[in-house]
Formats: structure tokens, sequence, C-alpha cells
């Protein structure tokens, strides 16, 4: 178990990726900790170089929105064993989903935009496109929440006794 370290992504789809920013602050109190456990391989916002190959656990925050996103939401669960999704947009595609509550005459205000940004007519939660083993709910993501998740996947990975 010696030096094993669990291998993350923290991705983010269409949101105001407050989750992300929770995360990074939580680095402030958990950094020194954290570098000896977490093998951080795709995070655009702490990396330049990012690479989604073989993760154990992916973090994704945020709706899906386009065809293009969903296609990379299928890359990412291909990539990892284990996905979870982070904050309320990711759990059921609100708030970020607003949209999908309009009425038809709103609906058709707003269709240029849909159509300009080839978003798909419908916002999307990541259950409603790949297989989400554990989620964090919470707009943005409930601290205390995340690091239980993320303890019980070090424990389970094998990188800090059980
Ligand atoms: S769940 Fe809330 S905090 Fe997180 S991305 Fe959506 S709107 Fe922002």
């Amino acid at each position: 178990m010696a030096g094993k370290k669990l291998r993350i992504g923290w991705f983010s789809f269409t949101c105001c990726e407050d989750s992300t920013i929770v995360w990074v602050e939580m680095m402030n109190e958990n950094y020194f900790k954290w570098k000896d456990l977490l093998d951080i391989r795709h995070a655009r916002v702490l990396r330049k170089i990012n690479d989604m190959a073989e993760l154990d656990v992916a973090f994704v925050e945020g709706a899906i929105t386009t065809e293009s996103d969903a296609k990379k939401l299928i890359e990412i669960r291909n990539n990892s064993k284990v996905l979870v999704a982070i904050g309320s947009c990711a759990c059921v595609a609100m708030p970020a989903g607003q949209r999908n509550t309009f009425d038809q005459e709103t609906k058709k205000e707003i269709d240029f935009l849909v159509k300009r940004f080839r978003q798909t007519d419908k916002v999307r939660s990541l259950k409603e496109i790949v297989k989400v083993d554990d989620q964090v709910e919470g707009c943005p993501m409930d601290e205390a929440a995340f690091l239980r998740t993320l303890d019980k996947y070090l424990k389970q990975f094998g990188v800090v006794d059980a």
C-alpha cells in the first residue's frame, strides 16, 4: 500500500463551477495530506497538461447541454472505474437546466440561442447518459459529503487502511 495514490480526474461541464472553487479552497486545509494520497491526472483548474487515461475516480461537475459534451462524458466514463456526480447540476441537471422548465412560448424565444450554441433540446444530468456510481449533492457541493466520499474511495482502492 505504501506510496499508492488514488488516480483522480476533476471535470466540469455546463455550470457555474462553484464546486470546483470549493474543491480548490479545500486544498488550503487538505493539500499536504492529499499530495501523498491523490494522483491528480486531470484537473484543468490546476494543470496545463491533462490525462484522463485509467482513472480510479472521476469527479464530474455540471449538466450536459451538447452532444459533444455527452460524448466527452462517455469517454470519461470509459476511462474511470468510479464516476461521482458533483453538485446539483450534475446530479439532477438543476439549476443549470432551468430552461427545461420553460413554457412553450419562452422556449420559442430562446430557440435561436439553443441552435446557435448547438445545444440539445433538453439539458441532461449525468445519469441520463452514463452510469453514475456515487454523488455529492449540494449547490455548491457539500464539503463534508465530498470528504466522506473521497475517504470511502481512498479505502476502497487501498490507498489508506479501511
Ligand atoms: S450545482 Fe450549483 S454551484 Fe454547482 S455548478 Fe450547479 S449552480 Fe453552480
